[in-house]
């Protein structure tokens, strides 16, 4: 070929030629072809570019690695991390890790068909797989419930109980914005409801919802946990049991939207109290909604309970079709569930156990990395350090846990933790001051050693 010649990469049925040729077999041959061509495309982009042509053996084994990595875990599982940050619920990283019970329950239920909506007896379409709400109606004495894909949905769904074009009133100090962008306004007002504020940003009382309601001007009040922050100072939030006292004197109803909801007592593990699902129905709300990966611990879901008609009527909506959960994770809600029913998620849920580690225990794990470390290292500056740790994912405002945590100097102390967030073993650290830090409360201890190799792959020996 002489250097003027316009070189153009070969064509399709000559690389599929080859990988026939090499016994490369595919039962949809369009998916094939497809690769080809983008692997071809490429080729053709080098080639305007001035690159020297490819072999077509190599175009052919570009091919093959790419039907390769489409089965590679590494790429279809969202990658593995340790998480180093301390925060339990980070939902940047998937929130909650599972129960065990719950893998098992969504395996199972993935694998085969079963009796999602069918009725045995009849032989005929029943309701609808309902252990993980009878599991919520049996704890929390709730009239029914229902599981949605997640508590947005749940919001969504209870927001249209105001009717279209009714409206829905919500206190000023809760008008919050949950995360993400996502704020109570936009929910509303997406949902077709019109929003009624009363009280103010610092404080709000019973009172302030008397107007509204006995006018008539809402059939719904909304009330937001403020989940993820805390408002200090000269305030004042309208009691649920009075707030629910006048809505169900004028004919209206309560939405309690807990965000975390949690299922167990928080104070006991040192924790300020989380209100329950059970209090708030017990305190007067119809419907409460809360997630089911922030203090329940469990797969992604919104769970609401409440009275039984206003449950139906969310069942009813076109809506909760739209955001009706997997048979995967109905199961591992169920499950997830059970678990709290059967008295063990102190022993079984990650979240709790990952609450009730003890700094002690931490501490002894960070002297053993502290001294492994600086004997791989020779450096004498690789320290422990006393942590605070936010349970994180929008739970507990402003309430920490005590943690141990071992400390890295550096002198680029991004781009050390740049370079630990990459590679086969990811870690996901927190950077204070010069200093990478390996909160070890949110660490599996059998990951003690992964960090140390890192520590000594970053801190080359002094010599
Ligand atoms: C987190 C949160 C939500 C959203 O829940 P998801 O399960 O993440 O959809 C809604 N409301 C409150 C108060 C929250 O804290």
């Amino acid at each position: 070929m002489t250097t003027m010649a316009r070189a153009r990469p070969p064509s399709v049925d000559r690389i599929l030629g080859i990988l026939a040729a090499e016994q490369v077999e595919v039962s949809e041959r369009d998916a094939l072809v497809a690769l080809v061509r983008d692997v071809l495309e490429e080729e053709r982009q080098r080639l305007a570019a001035g690159a020297p042509p490819t072999p077509d053996g190599e175009l052919a084994d570009a091919v093959t690695d790419r039907l390769d990595r489409l089965d590679d875990p590494e790429l279809t599982i969202p990658p593995h991390v340790i998480n180093a940050t301390g925060v339990i619920l980070h939902t940047n990283l998937g929130r909650s890790p599972w129960p065990r019970a719950a893998r098992l329950a969504a395996v199972a239920a993935a694998r085969s068909y079963g009796y999602l909506e069918f009725d045995p007896e009849s032989g005929r379409r029943g309701q609808r797989f309902r252990a993980g709400e009878d599991h919520l109606v049996a704890m929390t004495g709730a009239e029914d419930a229902l599981v949605v894909t997640n508590n947005a949905a749940a919001l969504a769904l209870a927001v249209g109980l105001a009717g279209r074009r009714g409206a829905v009133v919500v206190s000023r100090g809760e008008l919050v914005e949950i995360g993400g962008g996502v704020r109570i306004p936009d929910v509303l007002a997406r949902a077709g409801v019109r929003l009624i504020e009363v009280g103010t940003t610092n404080r709000t009382r019973a009172a302030d919802f008397e107007a509204p309601l006995a006018a008539g001007a809402a059939r719904v009040v909304l009330r937001v946990h403020p989940s993820n922050f805390a408002i200090r100072g000269f305030t004042e939030s309208a009691d649920l049991a009075e707030v629910a006292a006048i809505a169900h004197e004028h004919g209206a109803i309560v939405v309690d939207d807990l965000g975390s909801g949690a299922l167990l007592d928080t104070a006991l593990f040192g924790l300020a109290h989380e209100p329950t699902p059970s209090e708030r129905l017990a305190q007067g709300a119809d419907l409460v909604l809360f997630s089911g990966d922030k203090l329940v611990g469990g797969p992604q879901a919104g769970l609401v309970v409440g009275r039984a008609d206003l449950v139906e009527r969310l069942r009813r909506d076109p809506l909760a079709r739209a955001v009706r959960p997997d048979k995967a994770i109905l199961a591992a809600v169920a499950a997830t569930l059970a678990v709290y029913r059967a008295g063990r998620a102190a022993l079984d849920i990650p979240i709790w156990q990952l609450i009730a580690r003890e700094p002690a225990q931490l501490r002894a794990r960070a002297e053993w990395i502290v001294g492994t470390a600086a004997g791989a290292t020779g450096r004498s500056d690789i320290d422990i350090v006393d942590l605070e740790s936010p349970v994180g994912g929008g739970s507990l405002p402003g309430q920490v846990l005590p943690s141990v945590g071992v400390a890295v100097p550096f002198a680029s102390a991004a781009r050390a933790a740049a370079t630990l967030r990459s590679g086969p073993d990811r870690i996901l650290a927190r950077i204070i001051d010069d200093a990478i830090v390996f909160d070890l409360r949110t660490v599996a201890p059998f990951d003690d050693g992964t960090i140390v190799r890192r520590i000594g792959e970053l801190a080359a020996p002094r010599r």
